[in-house]
């Protein structure tokens, strides 16, 4: 078989980036097709940036594996390649009584996914650590931070190129099939030009847009079903004041979102998200900022009675690749190799949302082995 280039990744996210350079320093010859003329600019630079500790996710999940896995990958990675990173810990606050008994299931979890260090602390030893927050209880996450996720982006980039591969920008995925001897035949577009590339083996890391590409494969397996997007979105709102804190404070979460947090970013600045809003389309627009601020600051105010809520600006928003629908129960990541839909050299990547880009590192590892 002679095809044009070993190993195609769609996608140049943290994870299609974190795949890519795990296959290019293992020897493959890879090439990262991205629609968009640089890495990252949707669900990756969209996000809290938070490295999370692997907490909340069901045992034996993936999430949780993954996240408990790619967490220390993540900070060993980010000393090595000098990315910024802050293992500034998180404080989950339980601000009535009866949010204290979800504190202890959430413990109690954690220690079945392999986080053994989290420490549960009083009202007056929250005060000692964070004066401004409000709360009866709370637990201590010493092992969650934050990261510039764009320095790792970056970093992930040169390790691509570093190690021979090559990232194709401005370059659309719009057509796939599997020709006679497992040949991958993509139809990519450029600006104007539409050219044909061939592979052996195919990697689907394209987040919102991977239930696209999954369709566009014909697989031998008539039971397998391509997972459906159900995009999620999420507000943030920066802080235009000094916020006075300097761990992470989260607030009890619900089933599919972990409700409106505050995240620093590496200059000690703070924002606040994210919330949840389902939809049908993947529209990044800011839906009803006055609104929304008033119903943030109700949040927020339970653990931090004294917010300016002036300070509250409109930031940014995010939609998380959620494949369920609301209501439903939450889902895990969906990794595809050939055991699921029958096509050897083809893997896919489905539901890729929060812990993502704590994980990036592990799920390529994983990745990696489920093409070999
Ligand atoms: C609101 C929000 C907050 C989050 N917070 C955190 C957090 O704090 N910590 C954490 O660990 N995770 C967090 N996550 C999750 C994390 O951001 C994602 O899991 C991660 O960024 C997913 O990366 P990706 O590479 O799979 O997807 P993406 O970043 O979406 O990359 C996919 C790429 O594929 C490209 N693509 C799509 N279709 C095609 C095509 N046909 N042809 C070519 N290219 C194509 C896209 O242009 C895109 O660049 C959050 C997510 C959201 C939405």
């Amino acid at each position: 078989m002679s095809v044009d280039i070993e190993t195609v990744v769609i996608g140049a996210g943290v994870v299609g980036l974190a795949i890519a350079a795990e296959l290019a320093e293992r020897g493959q010859e890879v090439l990262v097709v991205e629609r968009h003329r640089t890495f990252g600019t949707e669900t990756s630079s969209r996000n809290s940036e938070v490295i999370h500790a692997g907490i909340y996710y069901p045992e034996g999940s993936l999430r949780a594996k993954l996240c408990v896995e790619g967490r220390e990958r993540l900070y060993a990675f980010a000393v090595k390649h000098n990315v910024p990173v802050n293992r500034c810990g998180k404080l989950l606050v339980a601000t009535t009584e009866t949010e204290v008994a979800q504190l202890a299931a959430i413990e109690a979890k954690a220690v079945k996914n392999g986080v053994p260090d989290l420490r549960r602390l009083t009202s007056n030893e929250v005060r000692k650590l964070e004066p401004d927050v409000h709360c009866v209880a709370a637990t201590l996450s010493p092992s969650t931070g934050i990261i510039d996720g764009h320095a790792f982006m970056a970093a992930l980039e040169a390790r691509v190129l570093n190690a021979g591969g090559q990232i194709a920008f401005n370059s659309e995925v719009t057509g796939i099939s599997v020709e006679v001897g497992n040949e991958f035949r993509l139809i990519i577009r450029s600006g104007g030009d539409v050219s044909e590339l061939t592979s052996a083996r195919l990697v689907n890391a394209a987040g919102l847009g991977a239930s696209g590409i999954g369709r566009m494969i014909a697989t031998p397996n008539p039971d397998y079903v391509v997972p459906g997007l159900f995009p999620a979105k999420g507000h943030y709102f920066s802080l235009a004041a000094k916020a006075p804190f300097k761990h992470l404070i989260y607030p009890m979460p619900s089933p599919d979102a972990l409700g409106v947090h505050l995240t620093l970013d590496m200059s000690g600045a703070a924002r606040f998200g994210p919330d949840i809003y389902w939809q049908d389309n993947l529209d990044y627009a800011f839906v009803d900022p006055d609104g929304r601020r008033k119903a943030f600051a109700r949040e927020i105010k339970r653990y931090w009675p004294t917010l300016p809520e002036d300070a509250l600006m409109p930031a940014y928003t995010g939609i998380r690749p959620k494949i369920y629908a609301e209501g439903a129960p939450a889902a895990d990541f969906e990794i595809h190799g050939e055991d699921k839909h029958g096509i050897p050299g083809f893997v896919a990547l489905y539901g890729i949302e929060s812990p993502g880009l704590t994980s990036s590192l592990a799920i390529a590892v994983y990745t990696a082995q489920l093409l070999d």
